[in-house]
């Protein structure tokens, strides 16, 4: 399983907007972050792969367009908040409801079955509402974005692997986190996808390890985590706070997103290294790092 981050930003995206700051103006490549988002690759039967995009926000056709997207076989949404979802129109491209004359052969180029979206129940209902021209027959000009909503709560099966939403709170909205598990034969291999979030309780902390499989040889290899900036925030985790539930869920390699232009990559680096043995669960990890655009882990060491 194969997990690269198309988006790794704040709402904003660094560069900010008419910012002059010495972030927005960097020249390192891992300063630029666009919105959050990331796409993984599993190896599904008959060494074919399946393709899942987690949220699709307002940068997703750049994004799309930077790393040759393809093909997505689902979406797993975290929230409907803007910056994860706004980009939702641009999935026509993968499957479309073109025109409602049948004879029009676009019809037949875009004519694959519904994008299943998994999310939970607040967030499905938000989509119906604020997207309802997606769930009519009718399309007029370019079309619209074909998908079809489940709303899940409970872990479930796609193709080869096993996919669980973590409930998370971000500030007073719930979110879904998401926990994607393969068998290989080493036991199970999992990467955890933490955003947006200020606090993870206990219960979906023991959910994470039971998924994993920790008691029978699993490992959580990458745990990605909202971590903000520095300074504490009404709705995601500062810097030191990704640390401290990082301590407590654990995972091989830790991997902060959703970063604002207040730390450069450099400067973010700097940090957790100064910061980590604060932490005396987190020395086991093999790695904590912010990660940036483009970037690609595997469950399997390359
Ligand atoms: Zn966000
Ligand atoms: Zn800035
Ligand atoms: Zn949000």
């Amino acid at each position: 399983m194969k997990l690269t981050f198309l988006g790794t930003g704040t709402s904003h995206g660094v560069p900010v907007i008419a910012c002059d700051c010495a972030v927005c103006k960097s020249s390192d490549s891992k300063d630029k972050r666009t919105r959050s988002s990331a796409y993984i690759q599993i190896d599904s039967k008959d060494n074919s792969h399946k393709y899942i995009l987690i949220d699709v926000g307002p940068d997703f056709r750049t994004q799309a367009l930077r790393e040759n997207i393809r093909q997505i076989d689902a979406v797993l949404l975290t929230h409907s908040h803007a910056d994860h979802l706004h980009g939702i129109d641009d999935l026509r491209n993968f499957s479309c409801i073109m025109s409602n004359k049948p004879d029009n052969p676009q019809n037949k180029k875009y004519d694959r079955p519904p994008i299943p979206f998994y999310t939970n129940e607040g967030t499905a209902s938000d989509i119906k509402h604020r997207f309802n021209y997606l769930f009519s027959e009718k399309a007029f000009g370019g079309g619209h974005a074909k998908i079809s909503l489940n709303p899940v709560a409970k872990t479930f099966t796609f193709d080869t692997i096993k996919i669980t939403p973590v409930p998370m709170m971000h500030g007073p909205l719930e979110t879904a986190g998401w926990l994607l598990t393969e068998n290989t034969p080493e036991g199970p291999r999992s990467i955890a996808y933490l955003t947006d979030c200020n606090y993870i309780s206990d219960e979906s902390i023991e959910l994470i390890h039971k998924e994993c499989g920790l008691e029978n040889g699993g490992r959580l290899v990458h745990l990605v985590i909202d971590g903000l900036r520095i300074k504490e925030h009404s709705t995601h985790f500062s810097f030191l706070q990704a640390l401290e539930v990082s301590e407590k869920i654990g995972g091989d390699h830790i991997w902060f997103t959703h970063l604002t232009h207040n730390s450069s990559h450099i400067q973010t680096t700097a940090y957790i290294e100064e910061h980590r043995a604060e932490f005396p669960g987190l020395a086991t990890a093999l790695s904590i790092l912010p990660a940036y655009d483009g970037l690609s882990i595997s469950t399997v060491a390359e």
